[in-house]
């Protein structure tokens, strides 16, 4: 059975173990955001995230992940990288770049995940309206994760947001339920139609995750076989969240 098709509805026991996680992995990445500066290396980033998850007692789902295994516990991405970039110890930040980081956290059994993009420095005004936009689509769809609506809705909010500022969301990367694996279903696009797919109720945590670019939606993979870049070498952008259905007022897991 693939992933898409597990869909597994936690306790509310299991979902204050799952907070817990979204805590720690929100403590790890506000570690690595004060560190986004001209100078830093990529690998400098990841090493810091490492040390974060380890004096929690936490490693990193992304660790040795998927074929082939990914080489550590964070991706990071600049600029025209949207997704899955590697860490290296050659690779450093530089004034204007805009740098996305996507880390996530086992504790106690259960996965948070959680990405931000942000700027090094002074940002042109392109790069700025592309972060606000990108954090204003996760939020729009955040807003569609309540008892009763369906996957449709999110990813219909999503898109909506993005393409009336202009932009451009991605067709082949999806947000996607989380909990015992980082990957559950179900599935939620980053484009769709309202009113139709899953339907949510509580006890259901997706990771929402609108990745947006510039230029085109169209992407590609560069030769590490990892890192997703624009097909157009256009800017992208990468906001994520943990979110649960709840009764009421959608739950946001991975914030302090
Ligand atoms: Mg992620
Ligand atoms: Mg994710």
């Amino acid at each position: 059975m693939s992933w898409q098709r597990q869909i597994k509805v936690k306790s509310p026991a299991e979902i204050k173990v799952m907070r817990e996680a979204g805590h720690i992995n929100a403590t790890v990445l506000a570690a690595v955001k004060e560190l986004l500066q001209p100078g830093v290396t990529t690998a400098d980033l990841n090493a810091a995230a490492e040390e974060v998850l380890k004096s929690h007692g936490c490693v990193s789902p992304f660790k040795d992940y998927g074929h082939p295994p990914y080489p550590a516990s964070i991706t990071v991405c600049i600029n025209d990288e949207m997704v899955h970039g590697i860490p290296h110890p050659k690779r450093k930040l530089k004034e204007g770049d805009i740098v996305s980081i996507d880390c996530g956290t086992i504790h106690n059994g259960f996965v948070a995940d959680s990405a931000f993009t942000a700027g090094v420095g002074e940002i042109s005004s392109q790069a700025a309206k592309l972060l606000e936009v990108t954090e204003g689509a996760l939020y729009a769809g955040i807003d569609k994760m309540r008892k009763g609506n369906r996957t449709g809705d999110v990813s219909a909010a999503i898109q909506k947001y993005v393409e009336d500022n202009g932009l451009h969301v991605t067709r082949e990367y999806t947000g996607h339920g989380v909990g015992r694996k980082m990957h559950e279903g179900p599935q939620v696009p980053n484009v769709g139609i309202a009113g139709t797919g899953f339907q949510l109720r509580p006890g259901l945590t997706i990771a929402l995750e609108p990745m947006v670019l510039v230029g085109t939606h169209e992407t590609r993979v560069l030769p590490d076989q990892w890192t997703v870049v624009s097909a157009d070498g256009s800017l992208t952008a990468h906001f994520e969240h943990t979110v649960a259905v709840t009764e009421g007022e959608p739950l946001i897991l991975t914030v302090l």
